[in-house]
């Protein structure tokens, strides 16, 4: 390696140029450093909803996952004046039960609400779920492996809307499986499994 580098150039030393350049690095530091730009984000709706505080508490665990990792929705929420999380901890899993063979899911009870349940759920290499178990899903956010629905892919990081793609099974990543989080206004899903 060299160190010798060619000089680096300072073409202007303004108090404008400063400026720009402390709000550029400002900018670096807050928005997330990924290998790759995520598919999938949320809709500007939920993304403003987050950025004004004005959300479902489980939407705002869900949002503020992909923000965590997704440069362009940070941005977006650094325009609109909010800040991205500096950091993201999935919530702790307790009880696990099978929501349909090869899924299990546990319920996160702190964001858990009125209207709204949150569950984390993993699932096993290829297993699938039924189109019609996926339609009761809200939200997911992939937290590592993918999904494979409606011939799209989710990865790491990816905001998706299950029941969007209601008669698609929903298939976890044949090689890494799947882990994400959930929201659903499904009730019924509070006593099942
Ligand atoms: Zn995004």
């Amino acid at each position: 390696m060299s160190a010798s580098g060619a000089p680096r150039q300072k073409r202007c030393c303004g108090a404008e140029q400063a400026q720009v350049s402390a709000q550029r690095s400002q900018l670096k530091s807050a928005i997330p450093a990924v290998a790759a730009p995520l598919a999938h984000h949320p809709t500007s709706e939920r993304l403003a909803g987050y950025a004004l505080g004005d959300c479902s508490p489980g939407t705002a665990l869900l949002v503020a996952r992909h923000v965590a990792q997704c440069a362009k929705c940070a941005e977006t929420i650094l325009r609109w004046g909010s800040s991205p999380p500096s950091a993201w901890v999935p919530p702790a899993a307790k009880a696990w039960r099978t929501v349909s063979p090869g899924f299990e899911m546990s319920p996160v009870r702190e964001v858990s609400g009125l209207g709204e349940l949150v569950f984390m759920v993993r699932a096993a290499a290829g297993a699938r779920m039924p189109g019609a178990v996926a339609g009761r899903i809200d939200e997911f956010v992939v937290l590592s492996g993918g999904i494979l629905q409606g011939g799209q892919v989710a990865g790491a990081g990816d905001f998706w809307l299950p029941a969007s793609h209601p008669q698609g099974e929903l298939v976890a990543c044949k090689k890494a499986g799947l882990e994400g989080l959930f929201t659903t206004s499904d009730e019924a899903w509070e006593h099942e499994g």
